[in-house]
């Protein structure tokens, strides 16, 4: 029987998608039909990005999954028509990697100070050179596929690396801690804090004005994760206090960042427009290919979402 495959995304993602995921499906040797409108009644899995106009999965009696393009599932998770499992991107050579460069960029540029020496009008000799990265300890909240592989990144690099997840768990190297109780501990003493936790109810404001607090006083934050998951009142007065020295903002409550929103303008605040990490069409093709031929054989589908933990 053929496989029905509805692409439900914008259609300037359906333009970049059609052919590398038509490419990655003829590899399964599986009978499909790939389009972004097909009779309900034929759809078996549902190709998804959070942001389409599709919200209803009523309407598919014989829906086996939804995959989503995306790595970030809070727009979809909570979703009640959705009955069938949900999948995530985990995609090591696209995104992963680009989140890797991303987080391993800004850490550097606030490690080695590059900000005074790239903007220095009055052309000032500053002879401070930055501590090796041994001595600057950077935490990582959140320790799944992209925190992960971040913390080993700045690990290679040298700095000691704390991370922190919802469960336990080890990594060579890396200090893990988990839980509630684990998140002060993690943050005592991080001069660098990357956040890459998912958006869910338990990880909202993870950063507020007590955790902020508990950072050394000039420590900086990059946010590649999701906006929510810092309190912008409480950054906002701890940038302007000094507790907070720099922070590299990737995400927001509302994107695109409102015109006079007070991130734009602050000087210790770095906005970069959700860019840290892109999907990579041919290699995320692969990745959903994969999963429809794994449901069709009846394997386990991959990178599951764990829909009462939200992620
Ligand atoms: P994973 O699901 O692999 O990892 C999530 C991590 O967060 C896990 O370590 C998990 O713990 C931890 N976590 C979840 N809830 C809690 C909690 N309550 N307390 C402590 N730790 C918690 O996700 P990814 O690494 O793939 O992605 C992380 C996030 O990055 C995405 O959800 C998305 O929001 C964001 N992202 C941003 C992009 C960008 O361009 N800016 C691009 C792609 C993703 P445990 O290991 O115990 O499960």
């Amino acid at each position: 029987m053929t496989t029905g495959i509805l692409f439900a995304a914008t259609d300037v993602r359906w333009a970049e998608y059609e052919a590398p995921l038509r490419a990655a499906l003829d590899t399964t040797g599986l009978p499909y039909a790939l389009a972004t409108d097909l009779p309900p009644e034929t759809v078996d899995y549902i190709v998804y990005a959070p942001n389409s106009s599709l919200q209803d999965f009523g309407p598919f009696p014989r829906l086996k999954a939804v995959l989503s393009l995306w790595a970030g599932v809070e727009g979809v998770v909570g979703n009640a028509t959705l009955t069938v499992p949900l999948t995530r991107m985990v995609d090591a050579e696209g995104l992963t990697q680009g989140m890797v460069e991303y987080v391993t960029g800004h850490v550097l540029r606030h490690h080695l100070a590059m900000d005074t020496h790239i903007v220095n009008p009055r052309h000032e000799w500053t002879p401070i050179a930055p501590p090796l990265a041994a001595d600057r300890p950077v935490t990582v909240l959140g320790l799944g596929t992209l925190g992960l592989a971040c913390a080993q990144m700045l690990r290679t690099i040298g700095f000691p690396v704390t991370g922190w997840s919802r469960t336990a768990k080890s990594a060579e190297g890396i200090r893990c801690l988990s839980g509630a109780a684990g998140l002060l501990p993690a943050l005592n003493g991080a001069q660098i804090v990357v956040l890459l936790l998912p958006d869910t109810p338990q990880t909202r404001c993870v950063l507020d004005a007590e955790t902020l607090a508990a950072l050394p006083r000039g420590a900086v934050i990059v946010n590649p994760g999701r906006g929510p998951l810092i309190d912008d009142a409480a950054l906002l007065d701890a940038l302007d206090s000094g507790q907070i020295g720099h922070a590299t903002l990737d995400v927001f409550r509302q994107e695109p960042l409102p015109q006079g929103h007070p991130f734009w303008a602050h000087p210790q605040v770095t906005v970069t427009p959700h860019i840290a990490s892109e999907t990579r069409v041919a290699s995320a093709s692969r990745v959903i290919a994969e999963n429809i031929r794994r449901g069709e054989v009846g394997l386990p589908l991959l990178h599951r979402v764990d829909r009462a933990a939200g992620y």
